[in-house]
């Protein structure tokens, strides 16, 4: 990976080489952490985080899940993103925010450890590609939304997320689609679906899925574009049968999605609207969208 200068840890600034934890740090161990994926971009003043505040609000959130208490205001990690941004002088990239239980206690229950945070900037490109991908349903499925708690971005739930995309990438796939318990469609291991069918576009609910902030936007960018969107469970036939698909993410953006298990979707890959949505995505991070440009924190 590209390294930058610093990352902030606890409030200081340390330089790349010497942010290290100790080994019986207790998140390592358990994955009891938060995080959050931001990404920022570069505009006509200078560079500008996309959605700051709902990712810190969704990392606090997912803290509540293991009654972490972080030991900063949202604010305080608000001035601190675009500090780092700032200092480590990269044009876009990628912000990545993590809440973790410290170094200072073993053992399931994490109350009594010490609660750090870091936020760490790299520059990151295309996360799936600029080409339409080539995904598949993996063998296994997305947690049960009971085990754990979808809506968190809890470090242990992307165990799940890692054995998909093992499974799939030792088949050669770009990318996976896992299905939830009821085997319908839930979402790709860091990414929200959507498909498109007779112009209308539809997303799986939330309740079994990450509440994606490009989720949102995109949902908010079509309904002003006239389309209509609905929240719908979806089977792996909707998708088989879709006119487009594809999918949201910080990291993914707007990635069209070519085949599900080699059988092509629509057409053509990308398809229009796909096309549609993901240049005025792009347009609206880059600050070249007055109506969106209360989405962006400028760094300057
Ligand atoms: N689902 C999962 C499991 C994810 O990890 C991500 C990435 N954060 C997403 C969906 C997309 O969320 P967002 O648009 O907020 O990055």
């Amino acid at each position: 990976m590209d390294e930058t200068e610093f990352i902030w840890m606890d409030g200081k600034l340390v330089p790349w080489k010497d942010a290290k934890i100790h080994v019986l740090t207790h998140t390592l161990h358990y994955g009891g952490g938060v995080f959050e994926g931001v990404r920022f971009y570069e505009t006509d003043k200078g560079q500008a985080i996309f959605r700051l505040k709902e990712h810190t609000d969704r990392l606090f959130k997912s803290a509540e899940v293991f009654e972490m208490e972080i030991p900063f205001s949202k604010e305080e990690i608000n001035k601190s993103t675009l500090e780092i941004v700032k200092i480590n002088k990269v044009k876009s990239g990628y912000v990545r925010h993590m809440g973790y239980f410290g170094y200072g206690k073993m053992g399931l229950n994490p109350k009594g450890a010490p609660v750090n945070v870091l936020i760490a900037v790299w520059p990151w490109g295309t996360y799936l590609g600029e080409e339409a991908v080539r995904i598949k349903i993996p063998k296994i499925i997305k947690l049960h939304p009971e085990s754990t708690d979808p809506n968190a971005k809890i470090c242990g739930n992307y165990a799940n997320s890692i054995l998909a995309s093992i499974e799939i990438k030792r088949d050669g796939y770009d990318e996976a689609l896992l299905l939830d318990y009821k085997g319908n469609i839930a979402e790709g291991p860091g990414e929200n679906i959507f498909m498109v069918k007779d112009g209308k576009i539809y997303t799986p609910p939330l309740g079994n899925v990450l509440p994606g902030i490009t989720r949102d936007s995109v949902i908010q960018i079509a309904k002003d574009e006239g389309f209509e969107v609905e929240e719908k469970v979806l089977t792996k036939e909707d998708i088989f049968n879709a006119d487009e698909a594809f999918f949201t993410g910080t990291a993914a953006e707007v990635t069209a999605i070519a085949s599900l298990n080699d059988k092509p979707i629509g057409e053509k890959a990308p398809g229009p609207i796909t096309v549609k949505l993901k240049t005025i995505y792009l347009d609206a991070v880059q600050g070249k969208i007055p109506k969106y440009e209360s989405w962006l924190s400028y760094v300057n």
